[in-house]
């Protein structure tokens, strides 16, 4: 399998920077998320990438081949890759194997290889036994389900899904992101999700692209992008946490708790940045008379079933949450241990 290669891609419509400068450099069999806020040029590089958008500067290639540059354009259909649309686009006339058969028929594929293929599908996803029903008669997870298998079939190197699970409830969200996953084993094919939801893309992806204004803001795992954002907005776009000027340290440095409580109190008179304490990283201590740590006072509380999150308000002024594991009163004062931060660029 080969590695998909997205180079200095550009998009304009008119004067409109759809897609500004990007590159990624993806595995083959790896699962990618794009994920940013609205209008941040996602579903237009999805677009280009399937070839349903013609690219204004740079390059696409699927390893030696160009699939995609300004002097070249190869067609959708000789890309061997496979979109899923949030709409499903399942045709309703037609039963599920004839869904998930159809771009078998397109190339003009019959007989026993046709239906093997389809029925290798079906199971892939679980809907061997719903072969024969039409689409109406299905669940919303479940025709999710078949676009997958639909989009499968061919045997595609790249899977491109557009906010598959937007028009799905939260509990079925959860369980198709399970089945996703199992999809993704099954299959090792490369995948590409779109989405605006980052807990869906830090559940799923190997790697996660975060855009912002057609440009790339962080390229990294899940697990790098919550532990060391790049950037205040990458920091407040994934996950809980606080900005809180420290005097200490440099961009990308962790801070342990001596050196983060030393450059709090030191905020006045030096150089100050930027640090992201996430509230896991902060014990309250009820007791606001300990004088161990940083005072602080609850200016909400919220019941979040296996613990209370807590909104505080430092006497610099700042805000900061927390969790704790009995509920606190509002207006209370406590103290605060904070174990870890990250500086970020100022
Ligand atoms: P969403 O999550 O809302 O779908 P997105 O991140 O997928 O957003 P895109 O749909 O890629 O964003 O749009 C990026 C920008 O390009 C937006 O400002 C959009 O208005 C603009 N745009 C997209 N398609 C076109 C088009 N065909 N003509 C003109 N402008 C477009």
């Amino acid at each position: 399998m080969a590695g998909l290669m997205i180079d200095r891609v550009s998009k304009c419509f008119g004067e409109q920077q759809a897609v500004d400068s990007l590159s990624l450099d993806i595995e083959p069999g790896e699962f990618v998320a794009l994920l940013g806020p609205s209008g941040c040029g996602k579903t237009t590089m999805l677009r280009m990438l399937a070839g349903f958008e013609a690219l204004s500067e740079g390059e696409i290639r699927l390893g030696e081949r160009t699939l995609a540059s300004r002097e070249l354009h190869v067609p959708p259909e000789q890309r061997n890759m496979a979109m899923v649309f949030q709409s499903y686009a399942l045709w309703p006339h037609m039963s599920v194997a004839d869904n998930v058969g159809y771009p078998l028929k397109l190339r003009r594929l019959e007989g026993d290889a046709y239906r093997r293929r389809v029925a290798q599908a079906l199971s892939l996803v679980d809907l061997a036994s719903h072969a024969g029903r039409s689409p109406q008669e299905l669940s919303g997870g479940q025709r999710q389900r078949v676009a997958l298998a639909r989009c499968l079939v061919t045997d595609p190197d790249v899977v491109l899904l557009d906010e598959p699970l937007a028009n799905l409830d939260r509990h079925l969200r959860a369980a198709m992101e399970q089945s996703f996953r199992e999809f993704h084993r099954r299959t090792r094919a490369t995948m590409i999700y779109v989405t605006h939801d980052q807990s869906e893309a830090m559940s799923l992806a190997d790697r996660i692209a975060v855009m912002r204004g057609g440009r790339l803001e962080q390229w990294a795992t899940p697990e790098a992008l919550y532990r060391r954002p790049r950037s205040a907005w990458v920091a407040s776009f994934i996950g809980q946490g606080s900005l809180l000027q420290v005097a200490a340290g440099r961009p990308g440095q962790r801070l342990d708790e001596h050196t983060l409580m030393h450059g709090l109190a030191a905020v006045a008179s030096e150089r100050v940045q930027p640090v992201l304490v996430r509230p896991e990283h902060v014990t309250v201590l009820p007791d606001a008379s300990a004088q161990r740590g940083l005072r602080a006072r609850v200016e909400s509380v919220t019941f979040r079933g296996e613990r209370h999150e807590l909104h505080l308000r430092l006497a610099s002024g700042e805000s900061l949450v927390a969790y704790h594991h009995a509920a606190l009163v509002e207006g209370e004062s406590v103290e605060l241990i904070l174990h870890e931060g990250w500086c970020l660029e100022p």
